[in-house]
């Protein structure tokens, strides 16, 4: 666990707010103690009216006060009563936690610390929000918004979802996965504490969108199911023209000559140049993917170049017309691999999933109505089952998205995705964890 320290700037409504839950959460914590000291008292008067001496029976025997999972139940009740309203105001797991944090307390006791202390007001200086991350995402207390030095830290008021939201200066970035928020006052400044665990950047938050995408030739790079589409750089088509003029420059060099090696430096270069741009446009689209989507579908790459390899054998002709484009065409193909690399480990430090499906019939397949149609060469899909017409890419990437979400159905994970009824855009789905 690492802590992470911020300097809060609440405006005068927010300290007011603040205020409030000191001396709320200060008056429960003096009033769990009195309530367990009054037991253990009951407890002890009613032991040794049997008799009995607390010291010579085994520790189990001895009279016990009220625990921590008596006095949490009896929190529950305290607070329908009319008289306790005001304690609504602070969000019930921050007063669960003042229960935990005097328990912890008493467990120092035990162990041969100082007895607890009521608290007065200059020595209760904290509360502690005990939970503000699950399943991936905040629960909302504690939730960090905005970009940049400045960013705003979600602060639950009284009622279900209503929130104000305090100055936060963010002067490094939060790591790992949050766990707890405690806000402290020391002398007039606040303070935002986080205890994060692990390290790493910090999670993406779930947008609860799932994508297919279908990973194309030129002039796109792939066509998402919700009908986005990512072009391939122009810029590598441009590089690839200059890499394949100065490949027959280099060609035409004499052996060992300094214009040679002149020329073979330029094709080096060109291609160190190339791999650059391309990793970087790998990131880049990767990284929105990821923080767009929360499950993305793909083709099985390996599965898929086996099929084109057997298909560009047995159609010669079609080989041939494709050669023209080759080289931007093999530039593509080999990103794939890396691009795809890419996402995954992105996906994997935010905490999404990224899913290879088999990619049989997923062009041929009408999205539509599932009937299997023979593909003709075009953009255009066209059903002759429903009179489905279609970008035929869209239609793939939609048949991808579908795949993966049955396949996930299927392995009957924790997780559970279903379809969206309403007003989804087309291809796309929800997934509720
Ligand atoms: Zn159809």
């Amino acid at each position: 666990m690492k802590a992470f320290k911020y300097r809060i700037y609440p405006n005068k409504t927010q300290e007011k707010l603040l205020v409030r839950y000191l001396d709320l959460t200060r008056e429960l914590y003096n009033a769990a103690l009195q309530e367990r000291i009054a037991a253990y008292q009951w407890a002890k008067r009613e032991f040794e009216r049997s008799g009995r001496d607390a010291l010579s029976v085994p520790a189990k025997e001895r009279p016990k006060g009220v625990t921590l999972f008596e006095q949490s139940r009896s929190l529950t009740e305290a607070l329908q009563a009319p008289e306790l309203a005001e304690f609504k105001q602070v969000y019930n797991q921050v007063l669960r936690d003042v229960l935990a944090r005097l328990d912890k307390s008493y467990q120092s006791f035990f162990r041969g610390g100082g007895f607890p202390k009521f608290k007065g007001r200059d020595r209760w200086n904290s509360f502690c929000f005990p939970q503000i991350w699950s399943n991936g995402d905040w629960r909302g207390p504690g939730k960090l918004s905005g970009e940049g030095a400045w960013r705003k830290l979600q602060f639950p008021l009284e009622g279900r979802g209503n929130r104000t939201h305090i100055r936060l200066r963010y002067h490094r970035p939060l790591e790992g996965t949050p766990k707890t928020l405690t806000i402290k006052r020391e002398g007039a400044a606040w303070y935002a504490v986080y205890t994060c665990e692990g390290g790493g950047a910090l999670p993406l938050p779930k947008t609860g969108a799932a994508v297919g995408i279908d990973m194309g030739v030129n002039p796109n790079f792939f066509t998402c199911s919700d009908g986005r589409v990512v072009e391939a750089p122009r810029f590598l088509r441009k590089d690839a023209r200059k890499l394949a003029q100065a490949q027959r420059s280099l060609s035409k060099k004499k052996r060992d000559s300094n214009r040679r090696r002149k020329a073979r430096k330029k094709v080096a270069d060109i291609h160190a140049r190339i791999a650059r741009k391309r990793a970087d446009f790998h990131w880049k689209t990767a990284a929105e993917l990821v923080r767009n989507y929360d499950l993305i579908v793909h083709e099985d790459l390996a599965v898929k170049n086996m099929v084109r390899a057997v298909k560009g054998s047995v159609e010669e002709p079609a080989r041939n017309r494709r050669s023209k484009a080759g080289l931007n065409k093999s530039i593509l193909d080999a990103g794939w691999g890396s691009f795809l690399n890419k996402l995954h480990q992105q996906a994997k430090k935010a905490g999404k999933q990224v899913l290879a499906v088999e990619p049989m019939y997923t062009s041929r397949d009408c999205a539509q109505c599932g009937a299997r149609n023979e593909r003709e060469i075009g953009k255009l899909y066209t059903c002759s089952e429903c009179g489905n017409v279609t970008d035929g890419d869209l239609n793939a990437a939609k048949n991808i998205l579908k795949k993966g979400l049955t396949h996930l159905g299927d392995s009957g994970r924790k997780r559970t995705i279903e379809r969206s009824g309403g007003k989804k855009k087309p291809g796309s789905a929800r997934i509720n964890n």
